[in-house]
């Protein structure tokens, strides 16, 4: 057996029956190798036999076993001293295991023991959870800080009532920028959430720039009927700012937003908040060591970018030949307009992807008709929603410990997801039953049942959660076209399958300009080098956030910081952990400026896109918007555990980055924010 140089082995001590390895095997092996021993063949190996097997895998390799394989494990450890370097004994069932093994470390995981609970369980139900305890040992790391670099309390603040959420002018804008420490653009979950960050640990020279006229971002802009949240409620919120009152398992958009904006009052970041300015250019100035912002209301100059600008902000609309000649109203998802009639008209539908699903039902409650076109079939699951109960809320709100334990529970549940993604045996088949057992549950008619069956494998794009979005298609105000929208002429829709409908409104529920943010082509980096042109290839960053030629700039919820298994959130928070800790070390080495090499960010591309290769996303058979059009690379999905994700940013590596210092002393930045 050969091993690849640099990947220590793990051996996996197995017998019949041992399904618990179903995803350990899999999942340890995107970073090491990982060697199978089936105990059930023979059940007590010989000194030699064990040796030698051992000597196969490698001379630094960790053995691990279930139950009762620890005694066999721990044998196999004594007769091949020296190969052996690591145990892990999962529940053993004899007690002393560990105290056998002299002073090889070993990792005993046992139930009751660093917040497993039952170990059996979590191995089966909350796997990540044990993995990841697993991957700490084996890699001498510290956990990912979850818990453990929780930010200072915010500071009491006077409640601020009903305070219109309006920016305030700094200056006269015309004569001169305004210089603060950090421009933030963007004031959904990311922009806000590092604002808060920033306030809280004292900083006050900052702004958030954002060109709507309120904050929220995605959940501003959404407010199409049935907009909601997929992910639990208690998971998407910030870990530092809990709500412990949140109605129903999953939000409807109108709670998050609420949320988002609550927080900003709660959190006094009207001061800082620059609303309808719309970033026209971000420019390094290489002499200034600055980066100057200018906006449709005023211009900054700043020593820290932070761009936050969303992945689903720029609406994308299909090109499609006489739209403008469609005689009724035209809306976008994401720019749902209220005033227009919908009762019993007949409403064109584009798309079937998360926002079509939530937004179908809602139109054929009210509607005399919907036109659904399809142009692939999703996955749909079941949706568990249901109301928290007002004593689950006071327990919650409390007894902290309670709710973070709760969200630990969602969290390592919703990685279990991942294993999906990675099409572990046994994972994906589950889930892709769960998916089609639905769809037979909820349609019978069989040609609408072939119609909505997806031909490519669940994961590929993002995976339904709904109740009712089959009833929707099943109900006789619903037709489902299954093809693109490919003409309108007046008021006619014409498929791609040559099916024509007479419309009143058509909805696009078509998505947005994820893989090319528009934020790319007005920004522009040392030498003048664009970022649309740095990344004329597809989005790529250092460790997701760090863009080479761009000093200073951090990129938030941008290339492969995405989820399609777990909270975005979890994602925004270890983003804004690592530039937190990345501006504490500019400050603490007195640099002006930090630009990652392009060999750290060559080599993060790298390890992405071998991470990326096996996954579902890249060969499931489908398009999705989580792939770069031009390059055929996964840009928007980090394509690991969220936990690795935490993991592998919870320390600013400096070691990547080269520093930049002024030729002359740049003047002392005077912070001309007010204090809010
Ligand atoms: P999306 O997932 O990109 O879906 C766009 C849909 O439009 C797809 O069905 C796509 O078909 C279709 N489409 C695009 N161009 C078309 C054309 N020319 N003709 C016919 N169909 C066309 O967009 P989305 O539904 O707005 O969701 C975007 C993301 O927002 C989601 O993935 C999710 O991350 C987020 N979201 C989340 C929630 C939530 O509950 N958390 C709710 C809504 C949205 P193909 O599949 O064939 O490309």
């Amino acid at each position: 057996m050969t091993r690849p140089s640099g990947r220590s082995t793990v051996v996996l001590l197995r017998g019949s029956g041992d399904d618990d390895f179903a995803f350990l095997g899999p999942t340890l092996a995107r970073n090491r190798c990982v060697v199978n021993v089936d105990l059930s063949v023979t059940s007590k190996r010989s000194s030699d036999e064990w040796t030698r097997e051992l000597a196969e895998a490698g001379d630094d390799c960790c053995v691990i076993a279930v139950g009762a394989h620890a005694d066999e494990a721990v044998r196999a450890t004594l007769d091949a001293r020296g190969v052996v370097t690591r145990l892990v004994l999962i529940e053993p069932e004899f007690d002393g295991a560990a105290s056998e093994t002299g002073a090889l470390p070993v990792l005993v995981l046992a139930s009751g023991e660093r917040g497993l609970g039952d170990v059996r369980g979590t191995l089966r139900e909350r796997p990540a959870r044990i993995l990841s305890v697993i991957e700490d040992f084996l890699d001498d790391a510290k956990p990912p800080s979850r818990r453990s670099s929780r930010p200072p309390a915010a500071v009491s603040r006077p409640p601020v009532g009903d305070v219109d959420l309006q920016a305030r002018p700094l200056r006269d804008h015309s004569t001169s920028a305004v210089e603060v420490d950090t421009v933030i653009v963007g004031a959904g979950f990311a922009g806000l959430g590092a604002g808060i960050r920033l306030a809280r640990r004292g900083d006050k020279s900052f702004v958030i720039l954002e060109r709507a006229g309120d904050v929220g971002g995605t959940w501003r802009d959404n407010t199409y009927p049935g907009v909601a949240c997929d992910i639990p409620s208690h998971l998407y919120s910030f870990s530092f700012l809990p709500k412990p009152d949140w109605s129903n398992f999953f939000a409807s958009g109108r709670e998050i937003h609420d949320y988002l904006r609550d927080a900003v009052r709660s959190e006094g970041l009207e001061g800082h908040l620059r609303l309808r300015s719309e970033v026209l250019e971000m420019r390094w100035l290489a002499d200034e060591l600055r980066w100057r912002v200018t906006t449709s209301s005023g211009e900054y100059l700043c020593r820290t970018l932070i761009v936050a600008a969303g992945r689903l902000s720029d609406a994308r609309m299909p090109d499609v030949p006489g739209l403008d000649s469609f005689a009724g109203p035209v809306m976008h998802s994401s720019t749902w307009d209220d005033s227009v009639e919908l009762r019993g008209r007949r409403v064109g539908v584009v798309g079937t992807g998360a926002s079509a699903a939530q937004l179908i039902p809602r139109l054929a409650d009210v509607a005399a008709g919907v036109v659904v076109f399809q142009r692939s079939a999703p996955y749909v699951v079941p949706r568990p929603d249901r109301e928290y109960t007002l004593d689950e809320q006071r327990r919650f709100t409390d007894d902290p410990s309670a709710h973070e334990a709760l969200r630990d529970e969602l969290f390592w549940g919703a990685e279990t997801a991942f294993a999906e993604r990675m099409r572990v045996p046994g994972f994906i088949d589950r889930l892709r039953d769960r998916a089609l057992g639905h769809l037979e549950a909820q349609l019978d008619e069989p040609s609408l049942r072939a119609a909505a069956t997806p031909d490519y494998e669940i994961g590929c794009k993002r995976v339904i959660i709904s109740n009712d979005y089959y009833p929707a298609l099943a109900s006789p105000s619903v037709t489902l076209e299954p093809s693109a929208l490919r003409s309108i002429s007046d008021r006619v829709a014409t498929s791609a399958g040559g099916a024509s409908f007479e419309l009143d409104v058509l909805v696009f529920a078509t998505g947005f300009e994820s893989t090319r943010p528009p934020f790319a082509a007005r920004t522009y980096g040392a030498d003048g080098i664009r970022l649309s042109d740095a990344w004329a290839d597809g989005m790529r960053a250092h460790a997701s956030t760090t863009v080479h030629g761009f000093p200073n700039m951090f990129v938030l919820d941008g290339p492969n910081a995405s989820l399609g298994h777990n909270s975005a959130v979890v994602m925004i928070e270890a983003q804004i952990d690592y530039v937190l800790a990345a501006l504490d070390h500019r400050d603490a080495v007195s640099v002006d400026a930090l630009d990652v090499s392009l060999e750290a960010q060559d080599a993060y591309t790298h390890e992405i896109d071998a991470k990326a290769a096996s996954t579902v996303w890249l060969t499931g058979g489908c398009d999705s918007w989580y792939v770069d059009e031009r390059s055929r690379r996964l840009t928007l999905l980090w394509p690991d555990f969220a936990y690795a994700f935490q993991r592998r940013l919870s320390r600013f590596d400096a070691e990547n980055y080269a520093v930049i210092e002024a030729p002359r002393m740049a003047p002392a930045l005077q912070s001309s924010i007010p204090s809010p």
